[in-house]
């Protein structure tokens, strides 16, 4: 089944609600390797966003995600704004014009978020970013057979393995490559996150 208007909305506040739920443990992360802001961060922009879905109605998926981009461009500060604003500006413009999302189409949409990502932030694999989450989440995803559910599973556990894998990285990218070798030995507080999105897509679209 494709995934509706409403199923997105869904996925967005379910995402706000874990990030706020986990506002401690993503601070503890960005502690270790930088300024211990990652959480309050992103909580400050997935409230907005959730007060935007809840003032705003939508027509389309891109006019749904470009509104979300430029909600968390303007509300949060630091790296991780502008970041995950332009992925999802990028999203809105990869799923397209649409109000129901297909297994593919969502793919489609995924890899221009993160293409977004790296354009912004030009980020390599295995510096130590959200990217290191995201490159191999889009791979599972894109090898997974099946419905958007599946695929999102493949996704997500693939980021979670590749977020654990992030402590054994030294930085190269962002705050916590100020810390040289020290970064290492604990987790990239953006990978992190991003498996929060990708859990809660395939917590609620399928
Ligand atoms: P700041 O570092 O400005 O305080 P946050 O703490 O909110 O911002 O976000 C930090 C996260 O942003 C990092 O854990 C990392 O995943 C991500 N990040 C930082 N720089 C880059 C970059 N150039 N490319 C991709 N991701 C990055
Ligand atoms: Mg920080
Ligand atoms: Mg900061």
């Amino acid at each position: 089944m494709p995934a509706t208007l409403s199923d997105l909305d869904a996925w967005l506040r379910r995402y706000a609600a874990t990030i706020h739920d986990q506002v401690a443990y993503l601070t503890e992360l960005d502690a270790a390797v930088g300024d211990a802001d990652h959480g309050t961060n992103m909580d400050r922009g997935m409230q907005k966003v959730v007060g935007v879905l809840d003032s705003e109605s939508f027509e389309a998926a891109d006019a749904l995600f470009k509104k979300v981009g430029m909600t968390l461009v303007s509300a949060v500060g630091g790296a991780s704004g502008p970041l995950y604003g332009t992925f999802f500006l990028r999203v809105g413009t990869g799923i397209g014009t649409v109000s129901e999302v297909d297994a593919e189409t969502l793919g489609a949409g995924l890899r221009a978020g993160v293409e977004g990502v790296l354009a912004r932030g030009k980020a390599e694999l295995g510096d130590k970013t959200m990217y290191d989450a995201w490159a191999p989440a889009l791979e599972a995803y894109d090898g997974a057979e099946g419905d958007i559910g599946d695929r999102l599973t493949a996704a997500a556990d693939a980021a979670a393995q590749a977020r654990d894998d992030t402590a054994g990285l030294v930085a190269r990218k962002g705050r916590a490559s100020y810390l040289g070798e020290r970064s290492a030995g604990h987790v990239d507080p953006g990978a992190a996150s991003t498996v929060m999105l990708l859990e809660a897509a395939r917590d609620t679209l399928s």
